[in-house]
């Protein structure tokens, strides 16, 4: 490897010297740092060498190499003034066995990937990556956008909330902010940049009066799943009107069952044939909201297992998990 491509693996201050590395260890690069007086940290005044031990650090990676290391004697001075001794790293930020630009390299490959991936491409233990991401990763994310999705989260169920915004489109964080209220919400929608157009948000008057105050331009959009929610309540409270309800039904049956518009009729007819069994509908509190919802465990059992060639031990399982 030429000099100056170690140079671009490997970035050092320039005080450094940076050798090749030997046949044997061809990811060990010895370094040399210029001659340079080390100040004491406490009096800054004059120290001298005490003793010296070669140690090697984790810098870089190289595709196919793997990690670089560089090797070099770590100085430990001793002041002259107060007597202090101390180790000296140059601005490095040796901890252990690495460099601080090594941990945050490895700190910043976790954005969008998860720890235990990290670990295992550069051979680290999954609880080191983990702690360098924690203490080095940045929350500097791309805050443009044009459209916004808000809401709020449980961060402790029935206790805590916090308010979340996502990037419309692709779905990325934007901001997150504890608390529900105006204000958090107010907070949430003021850490976004951009030409924001639109802002879906659920009900929750405290929602539009903080979309009207950050973004009095963007026109603000209130999500399916509660707007459906509105209706299926809206049916509930009319279901008391039921007799009426009835009398209406049997009104418009008979003026369209015959009526001209062939699709129509069609319509009306079936609504008649099956007219006691939709009233009932509307009546009855029994709902297949359960069935639904066993389907889609059925086909996370399925997913789970990778789907079941045994048909016999697929309907097993099923008993197992939603027989009781
Ligand atoms: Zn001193």
């Amino acid at each position: 490897m030429s000099q100056q491509f170690i140079k671009l693996l490997l970035p050092l201050p320039d005080l450094f010297q940076i050798q090749m590395s030997s046949d044997e260890e061809p990811n060990v690069f010895p370094v040399i740092p210029d001659r340079h007086d080390i100040p004491c940290p406490l009096c800054q005044r004059k120290t001298v060498l005490h003793s010296k031990r070669r140690r090697r650090f984790r810098h870089g990676h190289a595709w196919n190499v793997g990690i670089l290391w560089i090797e070099l004697d770590v100085p430990r001075q001793r002041c002259f003034s107060c007597d202090l001794t101390f180790v000296y790293d140059y601005g490095l930020g040796l901890v252990r066995t690495s460099t601080e630009v090594f941990r945050k390299g490895i700190a910043e490959r976790c954005h969008g990937r998860t720890i235990s991936d990290v670990a295992r491409e550069y051979g680290l233990p999954y609880t080191t990556v983990e702690r360098w991401f924690y203490r080095y990763a940045s929350v500097e994310t791309e805050k443009h956008t044009t459209d916004v999705l808000i809401d709020e989260f449980a961060t402790r169920k029935g206790h805590h909330y916090a308010t979340i915004a996502l990037d419309a489109e692709s779905g990325r964080l934007l901001s997150i902010v504890p608390g529900r209220d105006v204000t958090a919400i107010t907070a949430a929608l003021q850490g976004i940049a951009g030409d924001v157009r639109s802002v879906v948000s659920d009900f929750a008057p405290a929602m539009a009066k903080a979309v009207a105050h950050v973004f009095p331009d963007a026109k603000h959009v209130l999500d399916r799943f509660h707007l459906i929610q509105f209706f299926t309540d809206a049916l509930r409270r009319r279901r008391r009107f039921l007799n009426e309800a009835k009398r209406r039904l049997t009104d418009w049956l008979d003026r369209y069952q015959f009526h001209p518009c062939g699709p129509l009729a069609k319509i009306a007819k079936s609504i008649q044939n099956r007219e006691e069994a939709m009233r009932r509908t509307i009546v009855s509190s029994l709902s297949n909201g359960k069935m639904e919802g066993t389907n889609n465990k059925i086909k996370l059992i399925k997913r789970r297992g990778y789907g079941y060639r045994n048909l016999e031990r697929f309907f097993l399982r099923l008993y197992l998990e939603i027989g009781r």
